[in-house]
């Protein structure tokens, strides 16, 4: 397995170089040059493995031998050994046709934990085994930060500085993220939106000199290991539900922001997982839905929201999606991007849009009908949803068809969102590890959102050393 980028001017290169790299040197990005095809049998096969020995069927295909066989259980087994239910993703039904897939299971409690307990590992073993050096530099809308810093924090020979938006976060993500004490660890929170965080982030890492001298690696989902470890929970999401019912194929209503997660779940039904329809779930920063649902993708007005995770204008895996969309022709994909740059939009013709609502359904949910989706959960099935996956839960009752089985993702637990969850006059109680939060002190540095600045902050935290 060979990884490629999205436009084109990239050679091929392996598992690890395409960790390493992150973002495309030509400002695409990477993805594998065939997509693995399951089939059938194989699929049966797996249907019975525990998380972790799918895991490890799944993410060898595209490790491709790269890894030793027995170091890649070890480090999959230490990626989910740290989450607190023994299934790691459990899926609960919640109704006839109706489940959840909880994803919120790992330290952070949130889904990027799935992903990033796994990437940090994955660059821990990469920094032992060739001795890179390796300083992260991520942008977050509030769940990377937290998740990536507990993914590398204490390992040897990783660095971390994570850009948040100031006062832009929940209590409890900004908490999570500034409680570490550890000098590995900075946290800069820029006056601006997250947008603004992911663009400074990719401009630092297009100066390719900058990237280079201070061996700068991604952590945020344009890194295929975050997409790659992700598409296992789509595997274990059918297989769980398939125990109990016979079905066809299934459907999966995904909290969207950069289109990663969703991402990975196409991804998964390109391998050959009998997937139905994708559901974008998007609250009002809607992109996406409108790109869905009428083919123009045009940033809009940011807007704040309950699910701030997902208050996101430029959804950076998108261009993935583009790839396929455009037959794979990575010429296609520059012309577009350079448009898309120029003009401010991307305007997909009928018959493309044809294929892209084949793939997907959409919905931007409302903050009133977020929260109402909360409350009527919380009172008719004593279910308490958080403000991301309730709006995964609203897609899913708009856009799924009633006959066929649908499986909500939940991206974060609702301890990480209170600000929601009072507003639906819901009283809960938080778990241990997030309660203790709020005594502790809290570390970081207020910038303006402006590279040369955030660059002189790197410069001072990051080390050149080989
Ligand atoms: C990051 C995040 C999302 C959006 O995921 P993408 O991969 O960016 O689409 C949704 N919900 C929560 C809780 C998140 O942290």
């Amino acid at each position: 397995m060979k990884y490629i980028s999205t436009r084109g001017k990239v050679n091929e290169i392996g598992f690890i170089d395409a960790v390493l790299m992150g973002l495309a040197t030509d400002g695409g990005l990477l993805v594998p040059d065939k997509i693995p095809q399951i089939t059938a049998d194989e699929l049966q096969a797996m249907s019975q493995l525990s998380y972790q020995e799918l895991a490890y069927e799944i993410i060898s295909y595209y490790v491709d031998g790269e890894i030793s066989e027995i170091e890649l259980k070890e480090l999959i087994e230490k990626s989910y050994g740290t989450f607190r239910h023994s299934e790691v993703t459990p899926v609960v039904k919640v109704k006839d046709n109706m489940y959840i897939l909880e994803l919120f299971h790992g330290p952070t409690f949130a889904f990027k934990d799935v992903a990033l307990q796994f990437l940090g590992n994955l660059y821990s073993y990469i920094a032992k085994k060739t001795g890179v050096t390796i300083n992260i530099l991520g942008a977050t809308s509030g769940d990377t930060g937290a998740s990536a810093i507990e993914g590398v924090r204490g390992k040897e020979g990783i660095r971390i500085c994570i850009l948040h938006p100031h006062g832009k976060v929940s209590k409890v993500q900004e908490l999570q993220m500034t409680t570490v004490n550890d000098p590995t660890v900075l946290n800069l929170a820029i006056k601006g939106t997250f947008d603004d965080g992911q663009r400074i982030i990719k401009e630092i890492f297009a100066d390719l000199e900058f990237k280079d001298k201070y061996h700068l690696r991604a952590i945020n989902s344009i890194n295929f290991a975050r997409i790659l470890a992700q598409t296992v929970y789509y595997f274990y999401a059918y297989f769980q539900v398939s125990k109990n019912k016979k079905i066809k194929s299934i459907n999966f209503s995904v909290p969207t922001g950069n289109f990663g997660d969703i991402f990975a779940g196409y991804l998964a039904k390109r391998m050959g997982l009998p997937v139905g329809k994708l559901i974008v779930a998007t609250n009002e920063n809607n992109i996406l839905e409108r790109f869905i649902n009428e083919g123009v993708y045009k940033p809009g007005e940011f807007r704040s929201t309950y699910s701030p995770s997902m208050d996101i204008q430029v959804a950076s895996n998108f261009e993935r999606y583009l790839y396929y969309l455009l037959d794979e022709n990575s010429d296609a994909v520059t012309t577009v991007m350079e448009q898309f740059k120029s003009e401010g939009k991307i305007v997909v013709s009928k018959e493309q849009l044809r294929q892209v609502q084949a793939d997907f359904a959409a919905h931007g949910v409302h903050g009133e009908e977020c929260l109402d989706t909360i409350r009527k959960y919380h009172a008719k099935t004593n279910y308490l949803l958080d403000p991301h996956t309730s709006c995964g839960v609203a897609a899913y009752e708009q856009c799924n068809d009633a006959s066929e089985v649908c499986v909500t993702l939940a991206t974060a637990h609702p301890a990480k969102f209170n600000e929601a969850i009072e507003r639906c006059e819901i009283e809960q109680t938080y778990p241990e590890q997030i309660q203790q939060l709020f005594s502790k002190p809290q570390f970081l540095e207020v910038v303006e959102a402006d590279n040369a600045e955030i660059a002189r902050r790197l410069e001072k935290h990051f080390t050149t050393a080989e």
